[in-house]
């Protein structure tokens, strides 16, 4: 019927630590932003990550798997043990859940945007107006696995980790970024360190060069990473949008969380353009088994991959909306603390 198909069908993983604690505000917020659209949210709970392993065996299942490729969307907390938790081996649930996930979606680009917004301090001095976003390539370079060990515990041993760059998959991420330079202030900003990754970045350069023929209108930039963590920091108001590999935009988008005022403000979105596989939407933050149970996680983070989220299912108003409440609230904040569900209610009553 007419009313089914208005529905946007989302998947809702929780996770372990303070990932239950934030995604709970981040659904609030959602409810109230989308509560005058059309459209109407069907939401379906996932129980995965280290807690649910321990219970159940499961990290991710096949049959998990293909549920979790019918929704329209997934909105996903955090999933990690404790460190020192010895029950769980060391990166099962990153690998078999996480990076599984990531992969069998295709969601070949991690998008993290970066907002210096008012009223939140920087530890830069003279930060500027800071408003870009990095594209970070999510499916190669030096995450895939490729490599191995000889003669391990040897003082001869040899490790490699191959970084994977195909013209496809560079090609796919560079469009991205060029598309959404467009639709911001028209600059985009290549950032590797082709002088001595010389194959994988002449890729990256002759890539950036053929796809910016289409869009004649952005101007294009060429920084190796080196030269971009200095500017990142000196001057940052000069980027736009960022495109870069893997694991250069691992590290990139950390210091461009901590030059906007930190963690618990970090969205990040890991997207596959392709509408028929849902992407998902999640805080840069882990599970902060510090913290959880305390109420005392900032879910702001949370509720921005809610805002990118949004723009992603084509709703942009209502992504605007949450931007906008998230950006009144910030500038309100005194020094008071506050609840995890204090600053979810105050953002969603903004709405
Ligand atoms: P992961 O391996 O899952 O990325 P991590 O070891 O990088 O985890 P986080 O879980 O992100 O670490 O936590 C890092 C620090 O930041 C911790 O001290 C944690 O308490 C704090 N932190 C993380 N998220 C938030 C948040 N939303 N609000 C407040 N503090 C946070
Ligand atoms: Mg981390």
């Amino acid at each position: 019927s007419a009313a089914e198909s208005q529905a946007i069908s989302l998947a809702v993983i929780p996770g372990d630590g303070i990932g239950p604690e934030v995604i709970a505000e981040a659904v609030k917020v959602l409810q109230a932003a989308t509560a005058t659209e059309a459209a109407k949210f069907e939401l379906t709970e996932y129980k995965l990550g280290a807690e649910h392993w321990l219970a159940s065996g499961e990290t991710l299942s096949d049959e998990t798997l293909a549920k979790l490729r019918t929704h329209d969307a997934i909105l996903f907390g955090a999933v990690g043990a404790a460190p020192g938790d010895t029950r769980i081996p060391s990166g099962l649930i990153e690998r078999e859940m996480l990076l599984k996930l990531r992969f069998s979606l295709d969601h070949y680009i991690n998008l993290r945007p970066a907002k210096l917004f008012p009223g939140v301090p920087s530890p830069l001095a003279d930060p500027g107006e800071i408003d870009f976003v990095v594209v970070r390539e999510g499916t190669e370079g030096p995450y895939v696995g490729n490599g191995g060990a000889l003669r391990v515990d040897t003082p001869y041993e040899i490790a490699t980790e191959v970084s994977v760059n195909t013209a496809h998959g560079v090609e796919r991420v560079v469009r991205d970024a060029f598309r959404r330079a467009q639709a911001r202030r028209r600059k985009l900003t290549l950032v590797h360190k082709h002088n001595v990754l010389v194959h994988a970045g002449h890729l990256w350069r002759r890539t950036v060069e053929a796809v910016g023929q289409e869009f004649p209108d952005v101007a294009v930039d060429y920084l190796h990473i080196d030269a971009a963590t200095i500017f990142m920091v000196t001057d940052p108001s000069r980027f736009d949008v960022i495109v870069t590999d893997n694991l250069f935009g691992d590290i990139l988008t950390d210091l461009a969380a901590a030059v906007t005022g930190g963690i618990g403000l970090a969205a990040s979105g890991n997207i596959n353009m392709d509408r028929t596989v849902p992407s998902m939407f999640e805080p840069v933050h882990g599970s902060a088994p510090d913290i959880a149970g305390q109420q005392k996680a900032d879910p702001t983070a949370a509720i921005l991959s809610v805002a990118l989220m949004l723009e992603h299912l084509g709703l942009p108003e209502a992504a605007t909306r949450v931007q906008e409440a998230v950006e009144k609230d910030i500038a309100g904040r005194g020094t008071a603390a506050r609840t995890t569900s204090e600053v979810g209610d105050a953002i969603a009553s903004l709405l």
